[in-house]
């Protein structure tokens, strides 16, 4: 190839540079992806070796990367000092340099040199760059048949040292996401062994302190009725919450399953309205359903799940709900399913936050002022359950207007299935 001139060798740098450039979009393994742009600087530099050495922050020298197999591992253990040395010199003014005749000058760093009984005769380096930060150097050696380096090998170099600087980057920017992940993933299981103990260890001393307080309201004189109240009352909430952390939690371990059975969903809307009539009107909100008179809409589904995740969504209707507004419960039929509606005439939720209330623990941070006591898993949970069930939970709301959520049920199981095949595809 050396002996080959003129536009078929232009042609022929070309298309290695396209194959640099294919394998560059094709992996983001960098040790090969760097190995490729070394050998392929090899070949089209006409030279005895091309390496990359990149700045290590740490020792403050730039350490060798990527050579070429013959020189592999010696050369993988030796760094270069800033001062004194021709990459020193390309790194810190970023600039590229072509030493011609390195016998005999002085900037050439010697050291490489007698480690591997090698002699640089000739060099032509350029620093490598990410946008405005230089990473390290891209350097060729010994330019075969005492040639010179040419302008030609320097435009064959920048151009693979800017695809070495991508490889490096993207590499970089993998590496940093997947530390990102990583660390997600530790919290995140954190977060869930806490809530899995918690919920655990909480269980027991308030039922103790649920029952003792039940019993002694029986007992104390009357004049302490309205404390009992308070600490029952209080145990009550506390309750609530302990169960909504067990529930995430037996989900996130796989342990909730669907159990079948055949009820009423517009008894289950009444009842739920009688549920929670007493919180309504203490909070002066006007509590109602609508629900077809002659037809029970028989659903096979797990009750209970089916009910925390209505309560859930009932509970939050009449929070952030203020006196003298409204909470109606709506089901219907439609095709194999039934819907449930939850609408309040309260203070709505801000557009762009309508999906991410299904996450846990998130809460409007606009909301936080009403200092309702939830921790932001309740419609998570009723999400959880509905989707159990592979039916679908939505919610459009205008923010100091009202909200309208819909838990979309599958009838039976035959039902549950079509849809999943539906919604998975
Ligand atoms: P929690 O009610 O315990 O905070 P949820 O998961 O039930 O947690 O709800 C998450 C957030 O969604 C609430 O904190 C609130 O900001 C918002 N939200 C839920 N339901 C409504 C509603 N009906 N009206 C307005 N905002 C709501």
């Amino acid at each position: 190839m050396t002996g080959q001139t003129g536009p078929l060798r232009r042609t022929e740098r070309l298309e290695r540079l396209l194959e640099v450039s294919r394998t560059l979009s094709s992996t983001l393994e960098l040790g090969p992806l760097l190995q490729s742009i070394v050998d392929v600087a090899v070949e089209l530099t006409d030279s005895e070796a091309v390496s990359i050495l990149l700045y290590d922050s740490s020792s403050g020298e730039l350490r060798f990367e990527t050579v070429p197999a013959t020189q592999g591992s010696d050369l993988q253990k030796l760094s270069v000092p800033l001062e004194n040395s021709v990459a020193g010199w390309i790194f810190t003014h970023t600039k590229p340099m072509v030493v011609q005749d390195a016998a005999t000058d002085p900037r050439v760093f010697r050291k490489v040199d007698h480690a591997l009984h090698f002699q640089t005769r000739s060099l032509l380096g350029l620093p490598l760059r990410i946008r405005a930060e230089t990473i390290g150097v891209i350097e060729a050696v010994n330019k075969r048949g005492s040639a010179h380096y040419t302008e030609d090998d320097l435009k064959v170099l920048e151009t693979l040292a800017a695809q070495a600087a991508i490889a490096i980057e993207n590499a970089r920017l993998l590496a940093r996401l997947q530390q990102a992940n990583t660390e997600l993933m530790r919290l995140d299981r954190m977060k869930s062994d806490f809530i899995a103990i918690a919920s655990h260890e909480l269980r027991t001393p308030l039922g103790l302190i649920l029952g003792h307080a039940t019993f002694l309201k029986e007992v104390v004189p009357p004049d302490y009725a309205e404390q009992m109240d308070v600490i029952i009352k209080g145990s009550m909430r506390l309750k609530t919450l302990v169960e909504d952390m067990s529930t995430i939690s037996h989900k996130e371990e796989g342990q909730s399953r669907v159990r079948r059975e055949l009820f009423s969903m517009t008894k289950m809307v009444i009842d739920t309205v009688s549920r929670f009539q007493e919180s309504a009107v203490e909070k002066q909100i006007e509590l109602g359903c609508d629900v077809p008179e002659n037809d029970p809409l028989m659903i096979e589904a797990d009750r209970d799940k089916i009910e925390v995740a209505l309560g859930n969504l009932v509970r939050n209707a009449i929070t952030f709900t203020d006196a003298q507004g409204q909470v109606g419960l709506k089901a219907e039929t439609e095709g194999g399913y039934i819907k449930v509606f939850v609408v309040d005439t309260g203070i709505g939720i801000p557009s762009g936050e309508a999906d991410k209330i299904f996450d846990r623990f998130y809460q409007v941070e606009s909301h936080l002022t009403r200092r309702h006591g939830g921790m932001g898993l309740g419609l998570s949970i009723a999400k959880a359950m509905v989707e159990m069930h592979n039916g679908q939970i939505w919610v459009e709301s205008k923010e100091g207007t009202g909200s309208l959520f819909c838990m979309m049920l599958p009838v039976n199981e035959r039902q549950a299935s079509s849809a999943a095949r539906v919604f998975h595809t």
